[in-house]
């Protein structure tokens, strides 16, 4: 079998999980957010943008993160950035 065949059905199952996860994400986290942690919220590191995370449909049940990034665009700089994602609230 062809190495350049081998490495594009990687890819493309690669491709293929990202968007299954985010399809399946998407559909689970409505369901989830009663569970969810509240006191999480994302910021914009450049521009100082910040909002309730659990309002964004991100839901973090029994979560724990020092420093954790997310790729998204920043409604007041409409850019995409690596948004900080921090613990504003006590944990629960
Ligand atoms: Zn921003």
């Amino acid at each position: 079998m062809n190495v350049a065949l081998i490495i594009l059905a990687c890819v493309a199952w690669t491709v293929f999980l990202f968007f299954a996860i985010a399809f399946i994400a998407r559909r689970l986290s409505p369901k989830l957010a009663p569970y969810a942690d509240k006191g999480w919220e994302v910021h914009c590191r450049k521009c100082g943008w910040k909002h309730e995370a659990l309002s964004l449909g991100i839901v973090r049940i029994h979560a724990y993160s020092r420093g954790k990034r997310i790729l998204g665009k920043c409604p007041h700089c409409r850019k995409f950035r690596m948004l900080a994602l921090e613990r504003t609230g006590p944990r629960s």
